[in-house]
């Protein structure tokens, strides 16, 4: 008997770096390729599904004043990496046959649809996979806010956040290998350790909205059918 999912409409975030596979900068085919597969299996369980892709594989705003960039320019060239990625992502969910659309912050009708909150709902009804590109449209914030803003608006059920680790560990576990993995935390915990998983202001609204997040190895094939199906997968952070 097949399981009912657990969650019904979901918000998943991923990196840009988590594009790069094993290269330094972009996108590396296989990795794009990988994600496709793992969001497809979530895709015939029948769930709901938006994405927000980050930039960092291509352009950080925090980059650009080494650059001789301003800042605000610089975070303008990071959402823009984002559309970039949302599209090389949309071409690898089409390749196996899924419908999807893409939603940008910023206006570019030339390219993809405009954000229009009605318009991404309907999209997530009819069974397509909504790519929400271009961050907040505004600089100064990160595609995890962006993530959070979109899950609101979509009401989604459950934030994931794809990472290179299996969740939130009390200190680095790429530095410390006694870091020991988290399981449960409320958002306050997250908030008042600083825990670098996501930023502050995404932990707060996520809060306020009880939007709960599911932190997990997005590397490890089937973890995110895992959890979907009610296993105990990464880490949790709610109220
Ligand atoms: N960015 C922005 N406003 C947003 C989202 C993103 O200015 O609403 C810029 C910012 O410079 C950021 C870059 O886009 O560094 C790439 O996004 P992010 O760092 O969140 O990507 P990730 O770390 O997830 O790859």
């Amino acid at each position: 008997m097949e399981i009912e999912p657990k969650y019904r409409r979901v918000l998943l975030k991923l990196s840009g770096e988590a594009l790069m596979g094993e290269g330094m900068f972009g996108i590396d085919p296989s990795a794009l390729k990988f994600f496709a597969n793992e969001v497809f299996e979530l895709h015939k369980l029948g769930v709901q599904i938006g994405i927000v892709i980050g930039g960092g594989n291509i352009f950080r705003g925090l980059q650009s004043a080494a650059k001789g960039i301003d800042k605000v320019s610089g975070d303008y060239m990071g959402m823009l990496a984002t559309v970039i990625n949302c599209l090389a992502f949309q071409c690898a969910l089409e390749e196996l046959g899924i419908e999807t659309r893409l939603q940008t912050a910023i206006t570019m009708t030339s390219v993809a649809e405009p954000y229009i909150r009605r318009k991404a709902i309907r999209h997530l009804e009819k069974g397509r996979i909504v790519l929400f590109g271009g961050g907040t449209g505004l600089p100064n914030f990160t595609t995890d806010t962006t993530a959070v803003l979109r899950a609101i608006d979509i009401g989604a059920d459950i934030i994931i956040k794809g990472t290179k680790v299996d969740g939130i560990f009390d200190s680095d576990p790429m530095k410390n290998p006694e870091a020991k993995l988290l399981k449960l935390l409320t958002y306050n915990e997250a908030i008042i350790h600083n825990l670098a998983i996501m930023d502050q202001t995404a932990f707060t609204l996520c809060r306020d909205h009880n939007i709960p997040i599911v932190v997990l190895n997005i590397n490890k094939k089937g973890n995110l059918v895992r959890l979907i199906k009610g296993e105990s997968v990464g880490s949790i952070v709610t109220n």
